[in-house]
């Protein structure tokens, strides 16, 4: 069975007096068999693991390089010294502002693996490809094309996040999200057999406190990545609670 994780993209969001959000999360009660993961800006990395306890955290992009002249990007090994333990890769706003491909996506999580970092992985459709009927193909091509091979489910989580519904507050029916998961875990354990079985795969996507059980009761949803959500931690404990 997949770990459960429910895990928190801050964005561009927060300085040096969020760090008090992620220390009253570290300081509540975690629910055990919960893995807990926050992904805050760079710049507060090293301080957020200095606080976070028994919380993960994570960056929220890598290079694909080791090391070399790329003004303002950060090598996995990096984040990793910094007191990162997971990346996100691919989201879909890098993939929007920064033209990032699945071929680009790929070579970073294999560069995470390369750093001792766990990937988490987005891949999620349009709108326009949802209404044209297309969503199973697009994010059976995401997933193809941007993992490499040697994905683990201890090295790789896969979340889905409909483009459509980050920010939004629109969700997809339960039986969307059970439908694209289902297809997602088939597509894992055809390409990577026992492991893909477990590999974590996460919904992302307007979840609040008040969708997260329901979500989280579908087949084959193993957590949440959340944005909006885990700024504060008095939305994003009953969130962590829910997968408990
Ligand atoms: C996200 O940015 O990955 C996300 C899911 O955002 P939100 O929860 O705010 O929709």
């Amino acid at each position: 069975m997949a770990r459960k994780l429910a895990a928190g993209n801050w964005k561009m969001n927060g300085t040096g007096d969020s760090l008090a959000e992620l220390e009253a999360l570290a300081k509540g009660d975690l629910p055990k068999g919960v893995d807990v993961l926050i992904c805050p800006p760079a710049t507060l990395i090293s301080r957020a693991a200095e606080r976070a306890d028994k919380i993960a955290i994570g960056g929220q992009d890598c290079h694909a390089a080791a090391s070399g002249a790329h003004t303002g990007d950060l090598s996995a090994e990096m984040l990793r010294d910094a007191g990162a333990s997971y990346v996100i890769l691919g989201h879909s706003e890098r993939r929007a502002d920064h033209g990032e491909s699945d071929e680009m996506v790929r070579a970073k999580t294999d560069a995470a693996h390369g750093a001792n970092l766990v990937a988490v992985v987005c891949i999620g459709e349009t709108l326009e490809e949802r209404e044209a009927g297309s969503t199973l193909q697009v994010v059976g091509m995401q997933l193809a094309g941007s993992l490499p091979d040697g994905v683990t489910a201890q090295n790789t989580v896969v979340a889905y996040e409909p483009v459509w519904a980050i920010g939004t507050g629109k969700v997809p029916t339960l039986e969307q999200i059970a439908e694209v998961h289902n297809a997602l875990r088939d597509a894992l354990v055809q390409r990577f057999g026992n492991a893909g079985a477990d590999v974590p795969l996460l919904y992302g996507g307007s979840v609040k406190p008040g969708n997260a059980a329901e979500i989280f009761a579908v087949s084959n949803v193993d957590g949440a990545l959340v944005g909006g959500a885990s700024l504060k931690s008095a939305d994003f404990a009953p969130i962590i609670a829910a997968l408990a």
